[in-house]
């Protein structure tokens, strides 16, 4: 049975039929899914998703497939883990993190998307899907597709970590390294996009692709008991996991199955590219795109495709933004690990560092729920912190010098 009545222009609310289509024709504003509330009123209670499989397709009534899913049946409802100890470093009550640096298959949020955008590019009768990323999304679409026996067209900027390529190659899809940036490389994607009959997750997919996002905040919210937190605080790249963030939880609430939503949404990005982050506090409807210069590549967009919906996120949930350095990113990045024991890459430095910026300033306060989202996995950018963290310490295989170099 489907939910979903097509797509909605979010500019000009022109409808559309359910196609791989994004853009509208007359506005050229984003294409989005639109869903028939009113019938899933009436199916989705908290027990029924209770009683399904721990997965991210336990609310699949407010995901855009019209079938059973095929993709990602191991993928989601990840940890959310309460941090004691990093609550008594930062001086406040309550603090979750949100650990998708542990999902399945790639180690990143992106398996949430990419599962949908595949599952429903075989309802569309593509063999062949296509993405331009930062990294977690290569990695994500390569393995995926690869299950699924799809052909596979990756396309990153040719700078990025080697974790993430090795993490991309190794399931041997055509991987493009473009000499460029990611929004070349993005707009390399969309002249191919148009030429090519190819399910490009991240472009002619988009609209139902990005609702994947939604999961995140749907387990958030199951997890504390089916509430929302007062304060979240989500890395941005494009912009479109926030925004995502936001929309389901106000789904949850229109629902009814949360009572109350006043939770603040906080936008995180680093230095080297923060256009969001400088919208939001310039007060602009508008995003001066960037050119990217930070160790957080993963977040390394400097024209966000939906930089605007985060802004409005942000005002909209009553939250805020803020940016940090790289030196920032590394010491959050240490301090998550030797307090939670969580390895997070670039991209959890920039929430953390963000969110310990934003209690010190006193915008979000010490007594009331924090969840940060973590939302990749450490292993793949080892370069951001392997200068910074100590060597080991060589002895010989003796007792003696075991004694002579160890100070107990
Ligand atoms: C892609 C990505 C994000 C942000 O994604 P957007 O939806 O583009 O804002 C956050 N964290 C990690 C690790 C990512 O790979």
């Amino acid at each position: 049975m489907s939910y979903i009545k097509g797509l909605k222009c979010r500019e000009c609310g022109r409808v559309y039929p359910k196609e791989p289509l994004y853009v509208c024709e007359y506005c050229f504003g984003p294409l989005e899914v639109d869903y028939d509330y009113e019938k899933i009123k009436k199916k989705l209670t908290r027990k029924i998703i209770e009683c399904r499989p721990k997965n991210m397709w336990r609310h699949k009534e407010l995901l855009p497939i019209d079938g059973e899913p095929t993709d990602g049946l191991n993928t989601g409802f990840t940890p959310l883990i309460r941090a004691k100890n990093l609550e008594k470093v930062l001086g406040v009550k309550e603090l979750y993190l949100k650990d998708d640096s542990v999902n399945h298959p790639t180690l990143s949020f992106k398996d949430r998307v990419v599962a949908v955008a595949l599952s429903k590019a075989k309802e569309f009768g593509f063999d062949t899907v296509a993405c331009a990323s930062t990294g977690n999304l290569a990695n994500s679409v390569a393995a995926q597709a690869a299950v699924a026996g799809l052909k596979r067209y990756i396309f990153i900027p040719a700078d990025l970590e080697l974790g993430k390529i090795i993490g991309t190659l190794i399931y041997n899809p055509i991987l493009v390294a473009v000499e460029g940036n990611y929004d070349q490389v993005n707009r390399l994607c969309s002249e191919i996009a148009t030429k090519y009959k190819w399910a490009f997750v991240n472009i002619n997919i988009r609209p139902y692709y990005a609702e994947g996002s939604k999961t995140f905040a749907y387990e958030i919210a199951e997890q504390l008991g089916w509430h929302a937190p007062k304060h979240i605080i989500v890395p941005c790249a494009g912009g479109s996991l926030i925004t995502k963030i936001w929309k389901g939880l106000k789904e949850l609430y229109k629902l009814g199955l949360i009572d109350k939503l006043d939770t603040k949404v906080y936008a995180a990005q680093a230095k080297g590219c923060a256009p969001i982050i400088t919208a939001v506090k310039e007060n602009s409807e508008i995003i001066k795109p960037v050119k990217p210069n930070t160790i957080a590549k993963s977040l390394a967009i400097g024209n966000p495709a939906d930089g605007i919906y985060a802004v409005s996120t942000v005002k909209e949930s009553g939250g805020w933004a803020e940016e940090v350095s790289d030196e920032e990113i590394v010491e959050a990045i240490k301090l998550l690990a030797k307090s939670e024991g969580v390895f997070t890459e670039t991209a959890g430095g920039v929430t953390l560092g963000v969110t310990k910026k934003l209690i010190t300033q006193g915008k979000i306060p010490r007594d009331e729920s924090i969840v940060v989202c973590i939302t990749g996995n450490g292993l793949k950018t080892q370069e951001a912190v392997a200068e910074k963290i100590g060597k080991p310490i060589k002895i010989k295989p003796t007792l003696t010098s075991f004694e002579e170099n160890i100070k107990i």
